[in-house]
Protein backbone atom coordinates (compact mmCIF):
# COMPACT_ATOMS: atom_id res chain seq x y z
CA UNK A 1 0.00 0.00 0.00
CA UNK A 2 1.62 3.54 -0.80
CA UNK A 3 2.32 6.01 2.00
CA UNK A 4 -0.37 8.53 3.11
CA UNK A 5 1.24 11.63 1.73
CA UNK A 6 0.61 14.18 4.01
CA UNK A 7 1.07 18.13 3.41
CA UNK A 8 4.76 18.25 4.97
CA UNK A 9 5.58 15.11 2.94
CA UNK A 10 4.08 16.54 -0.01
CA UNK A 11 6.40 19.24 0.46
CA UNK A 12 9.48 17.74 1.45
CA UNK A 13 9.49 15.80 -2.13
CA UNK A 14 8.70 18.99 -3.80
CA UNK A 15 11.13 20.30 -6.20
CA UNK A 16 9.28 23.32 -7.37
CA UNK A 17 7.06 25.09 -5.19
CA UNK A 18 4.60 28.20 -6.06
CA UNK A 19 3.20 30.51 -3.35
CA UNK A 20 0.41 33.04 -3.48
CA UNK A 21 -0.26 35.05 -0.56
CA UNK A 22 -2.99 37.64 0.36
CA UNK A 23 -4.03 40.10 2.81
CA UNK A 24 -4.39 37.05 5.38
CA UNK A 25 -0.65 36.47 5.71
CA UNK A 26 -0.26 40.26 6.71
CA UNK A 27 -3.82 40.36 8.71
CA UNK A 28 -1.08 39.35 12.43
CA UNK A 29 1.50 41.97 11.23
CA UNK A 30 -1.60 44.23 11.93
CA UNK A 31 -2.49 44.90 8.57
CA UNK A 32 -6.02 44.96 7.96
CA UNK A 33 -7.72 43.37 4.90
CA UNK A 34 -8.56 45.83 2.54
CA UNK A 35 -12.54 45.54 3.78
CA UNK A 36 -11.15 45.52 7.40
CA UNK A 37 -9.07 48.70 6.47
CA UNK A 38 -12.81 50.71 5.79
CA UNK A 39 -13.14 51.27 9.34
CA UNK A 40 -14.14 55.26 11.01
CA UNK A 41 -14.11 57.64 8.38
CA UNK A 42 -13.45 55.40 5.94
CA UNK A 43 -16.33 52.98 6.58
CA UNK A 44 -18.60 55.73 4.15
CA UNK A 45 -16.53 54.39 1.14
CA UNK A 46 -16.22 51.19 -0.61
CA UNK A 47 -12.68 49.75 -1.62
CA UNK A 48 -14.05 49.75 -5.15
CA UNK A 49 -14.87 53.91 -5.14
CA UNK A 50 -10.93 54.63 -3.38
CA UNK A 51 -9.10 51.94 -5.57
CA UNK A 52 -9.64 52.64 -9.15
CA UNK A 53 -8.54 55.26 -11.35
CA UNK A 54 -11.83 56.73 -12.18
CA UNK A 55 -11.91 57.51 -8.39
CA UNK A 56 -8.74 59.59 -8.35
CA UNK A 57 -9.12 61.43 -11.54
CA UNK A 58 -12.81 62.02 -9.94
CA UNK A 59 -11.39 63.14 -6.36
CA UNK A 60 -7.52 62.82 -6.40
CA UNK A 61 -7.15 64.47 -2.53
CA UNK A 62 -9.40 61.52 -1.17
CA UNK A 63 -7.80 58.59 -2.35
CA UNK A 64 -3.91 60.05 -2.03
CA UNK A 65 -4.98 60.43 1.52
CA UNK A 66 -6.27 57.04 1.77
CA UNK A 67 -3.25 55.73 0.62
CA UNK A 68 -1.43 58.02 2.76
CA UNK A 69 -2.93 56.26 5.72
CA UNK A 70 -2.18 53.26 4.83
CA UNK A 71 1.23 53.72 4.56
CA UNK A 72 1.51 55.20 7.18
CA UNK A 73 0.13 52.07 9.25
CA UNK A 74 2.85 50.05 7.02
CA UNK A 75 5.46 51.96 8.86
CA UNK A 76 4.86 50.49 12.24
CA UNK A 77 4.00 46.71 10.72
CA UNK A 78 6.87 44.09 11.02
CA UNK A 79 6.71 40.82 9.47
CA UNK A 80 5.51 37.93 11.13
CA UNK A 81 6.60 34.00 11.95
CA UNK A 82 4.44 33.65 8.57
CA UNK A 83 6.55 35.76 6.27
CA UNK A 84 9.67 34.65 7.85
CA UNK A 85 9.08 30.74 7.40
CA UNK A 86 8.39 31.38 3.74
CA UNK A 87 12.29 32.62 3.68
CA UNK A 88 12.84 29.41 5.21
CA UNK A 89 11.42 27.49 2.90
CA UNK A 90 12.75 28.73 -0.03
CA UNK A 91 16.28 27.19 1.20
CA UNK A 92 14.60 24.41 1.40
CA UNK A 93 13.27 23.46 -1.49
CA UNK A 94 15.30 23.47 -4.99
CA UNK A 95 12.94 26.24 -6.79
CA UNK A 96 10.80 28.35 -4.99
CA UNK A 97 8.77 31.33 -6.56
CA UNK A 98 6.48 33.86 -4.45
CA UNK A 99 3.59 35.20 -5.84
CA UNK A 100 1.62 37.71 -3.54
CA UNK A 101 -1.63 40.01 -4.20
CA UNK A 102 0.00 41.82 -0.85
CA UNK A 103 1.30 45.62 -1.58
CA UNK A 104 3.03 45.84 1.78
CA UNK A 105 6.45 44.98 0.60
CA UNK A 106 6.37 42.72 4.03
CA UNK A 107 8.20 39.42 1.83
CA UNK A 108 11.01 41.50 1.21
CA UNK A 109 11.02 42.94 4.46
CA UNK A 110 10.97 39.68 5.77
CA UNK A 111 13.86 38.63 3.70
CA UNK A 112 12.32 36.97 0.30
CA UNK A 113 13.92 37.84 -2.70
CA UNK A 114 12.58 37.95 -6.51
CA UNK A 115 8.73 37.97 -5.32
CA UNK A 116 6.74 38.31 -7.76
CA UNK A 117 3.88 41.25 -6.95
CA UNK A 118 1.14 40.77 -8.82
CA UNK A 119 -0.84 44.11 -7.50
CA UNK A 120 2.39 46.51 -7.18
CA UNK A 121 3.75 47.79 -4.31
CA UNK A 122 2.31 50.33 -1.78
CA UNK A 123 5.47 52.10 -0.88
CA UNK A 124 6.31 53.49 -4.67
CA UNK A 125 4.64 55.77 -6.76
CA UNK A 126 4.52 56.57 -9.98
CA UNK A 127 2.66 59.50 -12.15
CA UNK A 128 -0.61 59.08 -13.68
CA UNK A 129 -0.35 60.12 -16.76
CA UNK A 130 3.25 58.74 -18.10
CA UNK A 131 4.00 55.98 -15.70
CA UNK A 132 6.82 57.59 -14.24
CA UNK A 133 8.25 56.37 -11.22
CA UNK A 134 9.23 58.81 -8.15
CA UNK A 135 12.33 58.11 -6.36
CA UNK A 136 10.47 57.87 -3.21
CA UNK A 137 7.00 58.37 -1.47
CA UNK A 138 6.22 61.64 -0.63
CA UNK A 139 4.69 62.03 2.50
CA UNK A 140 2.46 65.12 1.18
CA UNK A 141 -0.91 66.08 2.15
CA UNK A 142 -1.47 67.23 -1.08
CA UNK A 143 -1.06 65.42 -4.18
CA UNK A 144 1.97 65.54 -5.28
CA UNK A 145 3.66 65.92 -8.92
CA UNK A 146 5.51 64.37 -11.03
CA UNK A 147 9.34 65.70 -11.52
CA UNK A 148 9.25 65.28 -15.31
CA UNK A 149 6.11 65.46 -16.76
CA UNK A 150 4.10 67.35 -13.81
CA UNK A 151 1.50 65.12 -13.61
CA UNK A 152 -0.03 63.75 -10.49
CA UNK A 153 1.73 60.95 -8.14
CA UNK A 154 -0.68 58.23 -7.18
CA UNK A 155 0.41 55.05 -5.58
CA UNK A 156 2.14 51.52 -8.02
CA UNK A 157 -0.41 49.43 -7.16
CA UNK A 158 -3.01 47.30 -9.86
CA UNK A 159 -6.66 49.14 -9.14
CA UNK A 160 -9.69 47.36 -9.59
CA UNK A 161 -10.16 47.86 -13.77
CA UNK A 162 -6.60 47.97 -14.15
CA UNK A 163 -3.93 45.50 -16.05
CA UNK A 164 -1.51 43.63 -13.91
CA UNK A 165 2.19 43.80 -14.88
CA UNK A 166 2.39 41.23 -17.68
CA UNK A 167 5.60 40.48 -16.72
CA UNK A 168 4.70 39.91 -13.06
CA UNK A 169 1.38 37.50 -14.47
CA UNK A 170 3.58 35.55 -17.04
CA UNK A 171 6.01 34.45 -14.29
CA UNK A 172 3.39 33.73 -12.26
CA UNK A 173 1.79 31.61 -14.56
CA UNK A 174 4.75 29.85 -15.43
CA UNK A 175 5.35 28.87 -11.85
CA UNK A 176 1.55 27.41 -11.35
CA UNK A 177 2.03 25.39 -14.43
CA UNK A 178 5.26 24.05 -13.29
CA UNK A 179 4.84 23.77 -9.36
CA UNK A 180 4.63 20.58 -7.97
CA UNK A 181 3.38 21.92 -4.74
CA UNK A 182 0.83 24.79 -4.49
CA UNK A 183 0.46 26.60 -1.27
CA UNK A 184 -2.53 29.10 -1.18
CA UNK A 185 -1.65 31.55 1.77
CA UNK A 186 -4.36 33.78 3.53
CA UNK A 187 -6.46 34.96 0.11
CA UNK A 188 -9.64 34.14 -0.02
CA UNK A 189 -9.51 33.42 -3.87
CA UNK A 190 -11.47 36.05 -5.58
CA UNK A 191 -9.66 38.34 -7.22
CA UNK A 192 -8.85 37.00 -10.65
CA UNK A 193 -6.31 35.99 -12.73
CA UNK A 194 -4.77 35.01 -8.60
CA UNK A 195 -7.17 33.24 -7.80
CA UNK A 196 -7.27 30.70 -10.54
CA UNK A 197 -3.29 30.20 -10.54
CA UNK A 198 -4.39 27.29 -8.25
CA UNK A 199 -6.84 25.41 -10.31
CA UNK A 200 -3.49 25.88 -13.31
CA UNK A 201 -1.24 24.49 -10.88
CA UNK A 202 -3.91 21.64 -9.68
CA UNK A 203 -4.69 20.86 -13.47
CA UNK A 204 -1.15 19.75 -14.30
CA UNK A 205 -1.23 17.58 -10.75
CA UNK A 206 0.49 19.96 -8.39
CA UNK A 207 -0.90 19.50 -5.34
CA UNK A 208 -2.69 22.42 -3.30
CA UNK A 209 -2.41 23.39 0.32
CA UNK A 210 -4.04 25.97 1.74
CA UNK A 211 -3.68 27.66 4.86
CA UNK A 212 -6.42 30.23 6.09
CA UNK A 213 -8.65 30.15 9.36
CA UNK A 214 -11.43 29.37 7.05
CA UNK A 215 -12.57 27.82 3.71
CA UNK A 216 -15.52 30.18 3.21
CA UNK A 217 -16.70 30.50 -0.23
CA UNK A 218 -13.90 28.62 -1.51
CA UNK A 219 -14.04 26.03 -3.68
CA UNK A 220 -12.14 22.96 -2.95
CA UNK A 221 -11.31 20.11 -5.36
CA UNK A 222 -9.29 16.97 -5.73
CA UNK A 223 -6.03 17.34 -4.37
CA UNK A 224 -6.60 20.35 -1.85
CA UNK A 225 -6.06 20.19 1.73
CA UNK A 226 -7.26 22.58 4.14
CA UNK A 227 -4.50 23.92 7.01
CA UNK A 228 -6.86 25.49 9.33
CA UNK A 229 -5.56 28.44 11.16
CA UNK A 230 -3.55 31.54 10.80
CA UNK A 231 -0.05 31.79 8.67
CA UNK A 232 1.79 32.26 10.87
CA UNK A 233 1.15 29.07 12.76
CA UNK A 234 0.54 27.00 10.70
CA UNK A 235 3.39 27.79 8.27
CA UNK A 236 6.02 27.36 11.42
CA UNK A 237 4.59 24.25 12.18
CA UNK A 238 4.41 22.53 8.35
CA UNK A 239 8.35 23.28 8.12
CA UNK A 240 8.90 21.79 11.24
CA UNK A 241 6.89 18.74 10.44
CA UNK A 242 8.59 18.53 7.09
CA UNK A 243 11.92 19.25 8.20
CA UNK A 244 11.84 18.03 11.48
CA UNK A 245 15.69 17.25 12.54
CA UNK A 246 16.72 21.17 11.57
P1 LIG B 1 -8.98 39.14 1.25
O1 LIG B 1 -9.10 40.28 2.21
O2 LIG B 1 -10.03 39.00 0.21
O3 LIG B 1 -8.94 37.76 2.06
C1 LIG B 1 -8.12 37.56 3.16
C2 LIG B 1 -8.11 36.06 3.46
O4 LIG B 1 -7.19 35.84 4.53
C3 LIG B 1 -9.46 35.51 3.93
O5 LIG B 1 -9.73 34.32 3.22
C4 LIG B 1 -9.24 35.23 5.42
O6 LIG B 1 -9.99 34.10 5.86
C5 LIG B 1 -7.76 34.95 5.45
N1 LIG B 1 -7.09 35.20 6.73
C6 LIG B 1 -7.42 36.09 7.70
N2 LIG B 1 -6.52 36.04 8.70
C7 LIG B 1 -5.60 35.10 8.35
C8 LIG B 1 -4.43 34.58 8.97
N3 LIG B 1 -4.01 35.03 10.16
N4 LIG B 1 -3.72 33.61 8.33
C9 LIG B 1 -4.14 33.14 7.12
N5 LIG B 1 -5.25 33.59 6.49
C10 LIG B 1 -5.96 34.56 7.10
O7 LIG B 1 -7.50 39.26 0.64
P2 LIG B 1 -6.93 38.85 -0.77
O8 LIG B 1 -7.41 37.50 -1.15
O9 LIG B 1 -5.48 39.14 -0.69
O10 LIG B 1 -7.59 39.88 -1.82
C11 LIG B 1 -7.80 41.24 -1.51
C12 LIG B 1 -7.07 42.28 -2.37
O11 LIG B 1 -6.75 43.36 -1.50
C13 LIG B 1 -5.77 41.86 -2.97
O12 LIG B 1 -5.85 42.18 -4.29
C14 LIG B 1 -4.67 42.72 -2.31
O13 LIG B 1 -3.87 43.36 -3.29
C15 LIG B 1 -5.39 43.79 -1.58
N6 LIG B 1 -4.90 44.04 -0.19
C16 LIG B 1 -3.59 43.91 0.17
C17 LIG B 1 -3.19 44.12 1.49
C18 LIG B 1 -1.74 44.00 1.88
O14 LIG B 1 -0.88 44.31 1.06
N7 LIG B 1 -1.44 43.54 3.10
C19 LIG B 1 -4.13 44.45 2.46
C20 LIG B 1 -5.45 44.60 2.07
C21 LIG B 1 -5.84 44.37 0.74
Amino acid sequence: MAPISTPATLLKRARRVAVLTGAGISAESGIPTFRDALSGYWARFRAEDLATPEAFERDPELVWRWYRERRHRLRDAEPNPGHRALVTLSDKVPQLTLITQNVDGLHARAGSTGVVELHGNLTRVRCFDAGHLAPEFPDTEAVPRCARCGSLLRPDVVWFGELLPQAALHRALEAARRADVFLSVGTSNLVEPAASLRWIAAERGAAVLVINPTMDGQRRGPGVHHLAGPASRILPELLSEAWPTD
